[in-house]
């Protein structure tokens, strides 16, 4: 486990300012909401919703893509505030530079990222580790650094009036200081990349075996699982399961390994985010009765 050196808290504030509020439905104000428009080495993106002002956390996927995914949900991409990028790779930032150019839409990377990705300095704001990220009135976003080979990874922890919820992608391994931010989060999003047998039975050469397997490449399911055992607490509500690899990992198999870790304290409920979605939105209150507020998104096909 890599230790970071410790560095102060919440070190600056950039704020960003919303557009007008979505009326979508009468939950979307009282709470946080996460929807993952799907997961996977295909791409990645999230989004996050409080108080009205709409966050993507990634965008790796084409903006034809974005836009049909965002539809599913009766949004246009104009209706996203802005868009933080957790780090370079194709399927986290890869469609950052399309959505400023086609839609001129606001995005925060770090410096690394951003230079990676060709964004538009001019539409870009830069954030450090462990910045405190305001976004409209009440819902912030810190950016923690987790080890991921090649790449400035962040993990993000989103509060919103005091309830927070991690979402945590692309990670060897943890430090410290991200037990010490998702510990407690209601809400838990977490990549469960790879079994270890499939991986090492697998058809991937030896060399990139041993780069998944790294102290800078994915998790695997056990290591998922030990990790939410250090950080779920019983005001865990809900975890997503995110970037299973289709080769080496089946939802199944993650679910299980993960509870065979937590099983014993943690009676939320436990989903998964594959590469096709949004599949389901998570509401995190204030009141941390997550059962009622859990809804599934349907296409318009299916209403
Ligand atoms: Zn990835
Ligand atoms: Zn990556």
């Amino acid at each position: 486990m890599i230790i970071y050196p410790k560095i102060a808290l919440f070190v600056d504030k950039i704020q960003i300012y919303s557009r007008p509020l979505r009326d979508a439905h009468g939950l979307i104000g009282m709470a946080m909401s996460i929807t993952h428009l799907g997961t996977g080495s295909r791409g990645n993106s999230t989004l996050v919703e409080a108080g009205g002002v709409c966050v993507l956390l990634d965008q790796g996927f084409s903006g034809r893509q974005l836009e049909k995914r965002l539809g599913r949900m009766n949004l246009l991409p104009t209706d996203i505030d802005c868009i933080m990028i957790s780090h370079h790779h194709g399927d986290h930032g890869g469609g950052a530079a399309i959505a400023q150019k086609k839609w001129g839409i606001q995005i925060l990377a770090n410096e690394r990222t951003a230079m990676e990705l060709n964004l538009d300095p001019m539409k870009t704001t830069y954030f450090g580790s462990l910045d405190l990220i305001k976004i409209g009135d009440d819902l912030s976003i810190l950016t923690v650094p987790v080890p991921h080979s090649g790449a400035d990874n962040v993990a993000f922890v989103a509060n919103y009036r005091g309830e927070r919820a991690a979402v945590i992608t692309d990670l060897g391994s943890w430090t410290d200081e991200l037990v010490k931010h998702v510990h407690n989060c209601q809400h838990i999003s977490i990549e469960a990349n790879y079994d270890e047998d499939l991986l090492n039975n697998g058809p991937y050469p030896f060399s990139l075996k041993e780069r998944i397997r790294s102290r800078g490449g994915h998790l695997s399911n056990k290591q998922t699982g030990e990790f939410l055992a250090e950080v779920c607490t019983e005001n865990t509500r809900s975890i997503v399961l995110t970037h299973l690899s289709e080769k080496n990992n089946s939802p199944h198999l993650a679910e299980s390994t993960i509870l065979y870790h937590i099983g014993d304290f943690f009676s939320g409920d436990i989903d998964i985010s594959l590469q096709d979605g949004p599949e389901k939105t998570h509401f995190v209150n204030g009141k941390g009765d997550l059962h009622q507020n859990v809804v599934t998104i349907k296409s318009k096909s299916e209403k």
